[in-house]
Parts: structure tokens; C-alpha cells; sequence
């Protein structure tokens, strides 16, 4: 075995024995405090309450250690095995030329996905249902899979091929182009998306007048927010999770309720989560996250660029050298990679989430903020005893308990 390729199957198995630790920490730590609810929470969370957060919490760490352990060894199995059959499969089939490339990924996504499919099922129809979450049908969820799946076709065949064709006529250049064409499709993106893509998967219905719109409006005057749109989206066809977001740039900024978040809190509390939101606005989070794509990707491609050129990469796995190899080689290996980096990227993300809630706290005040905040973990069965090491690689958002605590402070 060739250095590069014994240090990207130790990523992958040291990146997957990480992930398990950290499950297990997890679950020892809400386990050790199931007794009792926190002191702080002693009079809006009760012992039943805490006692089933604690329950799922651990049933959906226990059930990550287990499709880590599976993914692990689907990962190096890929490597090791699996992808030299099918491309000679797929070879025997195709010609030489950009559609064997292009072949040969769509086939690995196939059976990727087909692969990962059990555990979608069982997390949708087991877990979230035996926790009173899922409200999505058989039909509903087959054919948000179809719809998903052709989305996925009609977007990604023109792209993989644009690439491979990139690659093929500058293969020095192809990866600043690359980077420059992946930037304006995410720009783009933000616009299609809300109107075009998100559509398909859900109704979005405009707010009706009335004393919460008005109540919104104002908040958003007061921040000096300009948007065309409040929408209210049928979250509730697939789950009871409750959340608020917006969408867009410019004056065409949407905000979007979930209505399983309408249902469940007060106009108060959300008005100060839209204040949380348009806290992320006002302090530029939004362009600070497609700045760190950006950063991310040109990384990426730069690697790629390297992985091309080189053509030790598909050599390292006994495989031939076609660009569709190193680009899965490269898809497989960054992932743990980059999960090292999590508690970086986390750090910064959970920043912003703390002065947005200051920015919201300085619109609509504490209180609401940390009723709204308190209601959704309960809502949410989110632990409120989580594992420090587990929040620092996992948690994008600060534990509610130290929210509470910035915000009471
Ligand atoms: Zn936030």
C-alpha cells in the first residue's frame, strides 16, 4: 500500500472511532443527569419531559454510532474494493469519453444512496415516530425521494459533465473556472431555490393580515429590514420540529415560519426569534457563511486540481486513472479530513449564534427570547445536559443552557 493511501484509510477509520467516542460521551453524560432537570429548568421543564429528551437524545446518538460504524467500513470498502468492479463494469458498457466519467458517478450515487436508504426509513418511521416527531406518510416520503432524486439528475449529469469537460480542455485553469462557475450557481441558487426548488417539497402560504403581521412588520421597520414576503410553510406535512428562516438577498428577502412553530408560541416569543434572525442579517453572518464556502471550495478544487494532475491517487487504489476515480477518491477522503476541523468551524458558527441572540434581546427584550428558546428545546427534546466534547465537534448552535444564561446576563 502506497503512504497516501495508507493515511487516507487511517482518516477514515481514526475520523469514524472519533465520531463513535464522541456518541458514547454523549450518551454517558445525559444519562448521568436523566435523574433530575437541571436547577435552572426546575420550573418550565418537568421530570417527564427532561426524562424523554434524555430518551432520544440517546437513542439518536446510539443510532449514529451505528451508521458511523456502517459508513466507515462503506467508505473503505469503496476504496478498497468496490470501485475498481464497477467501473470496468461500466467501462465494458460505455466508451471511453466524458459519458464513462459521468457514468460511473451517477452509478456510485445510486448505490450510495440506495445503501443509506434503510437508515433514512428507520430515523423517519421509527425514531422521530416513537417520539411523537414524524408526521410524513409512506407516499409523502417516497415521493419526496423521487422528487429529490430527479432534482438531483437533472442538476448534477450537466454539471459533471461541464467538469469533465473543463478538466479536459485546461487541465492547468480548469479549477479557478471551476471555482468561479460553482460560485455564481451558489449565488444563483439563492434566488432559485425559494422560488423554484423549495416549492416542490412544500406549500408556502403568505401571512395573513392581522395583529402578528403587524407585529412583524414593525419589528422588521425597527431593524431597518427590507423583504417581499412573509411566508408560513406547511412544515407539519413531515414533522413537528418547529423553526423560523429566511431566504434571498436584497429586497427580495423572504422570511419563512414554520407553522409548527406559529402553533406552539406566543407573539412575543416569535418576534424575538425573527429579532434572532435578523440578528444574523444586521451582523453580516449570511455573507461571513458564503465567504467560508467560497474558501472551502477553492480548497477543495485546489486539492482536486493536484489530484488530477498528479495521477498518483487512482494508482495509490490500483485504480485506472479516470477523473471520475479521483474525484470519488477525493469526495470519500475529505469528509473525515474535514471533521477535524469541525470545532473550528463550529466555534464561529456558535459566535454568531450569540450575538444574534443579543441583537434580539436588544429588539424585543430577554424574557421572550428565553421562553421561545426554553419552549423549542422542550418541543424539540433537545437535551439540555449535553457532553462539552461532543457540543465542541457536533453542536453548530450553543447549548440552550449557556443561551439562556448570555441572555440573562
Ligand atoms: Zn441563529
Amino acid at each position: 500500500m502506497t503512504a497516501i493511501a495508507a493515511l487516507i484509510f487511517a482518516a477514515i477509520v481514526l475520523s469514524g472511532l472519533l465520531n463513535i467516542y464522541l456518541d458514547r460521551r454523549q450518551a454517558a453524560a445525559v444519562l448521568a443527569h436523566r435523574g433530575s432537570v437541571p436547577a435552572a429548568f426546575a420550573s418550565t421543564v418537568t421530570l417527564e419531559e427532561h426524562q424523554r429528551a434524555a430518551d432520544y437524545t440517546v437513542a439518536r446518538t446510539r443510532l449514529s454510532a451505528i451508521e458511523t460504524i456502517y459508513d466507515t467500513g462503506l467508505a473503505l470498502l469503496w476504496l478498497g474494493f468496490l470501485l475498481r468492479p464497477l467501473f470496468d463494469f461500466v467501462a465494458a458498457h460505455v466508451p471511453a469519453g466524458l459519458t464513462r466519467s459521468v457514468a460511473t458517478m451517477v452509478l456510485v450515487a445510486a448505490l450510495s444512496y440506495l445503501l443509506t436508504l434503510p437508515f433514512a426509513i428507520y430515523k423517519t418511521f421509527k425514531l422521530e415516530a416513537k417520539f411523537g416527531f414524524n408526521r410524513t406518510t409512506a407516499a409523502t416520503f417516497a415521493l419526496d425521494q423521487v422528487k429529490a432524486a430527479a432534482l438531483q439528475l437533472a442538476l448534477g449529469v450537466p454539471l459533471l459533465y461541464g467538469l469533465f469537460a473543463l478538466l479536459r480542455a485546461l487541465p492547468n485553469l480548469w479549477w479557478i473556472f471551476a471555482w468561479i462557475g460553482l460560485m455564481a450557481i451558489m449565488v444563483a441558487m439563492i434566488v432559485i431555490y425559494p422560488a423554484f426548488i423549495a416549492p416542490l417539497f412544500n406549500k408556502f402560504t403568505p401571512m395573513a393580515d392581522g395583529p402578528m403581521k403587524s407585529g412583524i412588520e414593525a419589528l422588521l421597520r425597527k431593524c431597518g429590514f427590507e423583504s417581499n414576503g412573509l411566508f408560513i410553510m406547511d412544515a407539519s406535512k413531515r414533522s413537528a420540529h418547529g423553526n423560523a428562516y429566511f431566504t434571498g438577498f436584497g429586497k427580495a428577502k423572504r422570511i419563512v415560519f414554520f407553522d409548527t412553530l406559529l402553533e406552539k408560541h406566543t407573539g412575543d416569543e416569535i418576534l424575538s426569534v425573527l429579532a434572532h434572525e435578523l440578528g444574523h442579517y444586521k451582523f453580516g453572518h449570511v455573507i461571513q457563511k458564503i465567504g467560508e464556502s467560497a474558501a472551502l471550495a477553492l480548497v477543495v478544487f485546489a486539492v482536486l486540481h493536484w489530484a488530477f494532475a498528479a495521477g498518483t491517487l487512482p494508482a495509490a487504489f490500483h485504480l485506472p486513472n479516470d477523473p471520475s476515480l479521483v474525484l470519488m477518491i477525493v469526495m470519500t477522503a475529505i469528509g473525515p479530513f474535514a471533521s477535524l476541523f469541525a470545532p473550528v468551524t463550529n466555534y464561529l458558527s456558535r459566535r454568531a449564534e450569540f450575538q444574534a441572540d443579543a441583537f434580539a434581546k436588544s429588539m424585543t427584550g430577554a424574557a421572550p427570547m428565553i421562553s421561545a428558546l426554553t419552549k423549542l428545546t422542550r418541543d424539540n427534546l433537545a437535551t439540555l445536559t449535553p457532553d462539552w466534547l461532543y457540543t465542541l465537534f457536533n453542536y453548530s448552535h450553543p447549548p440552550v443552557p449557556e443561551r439562556i444564561a448570555h441572555l440573562q446576563s
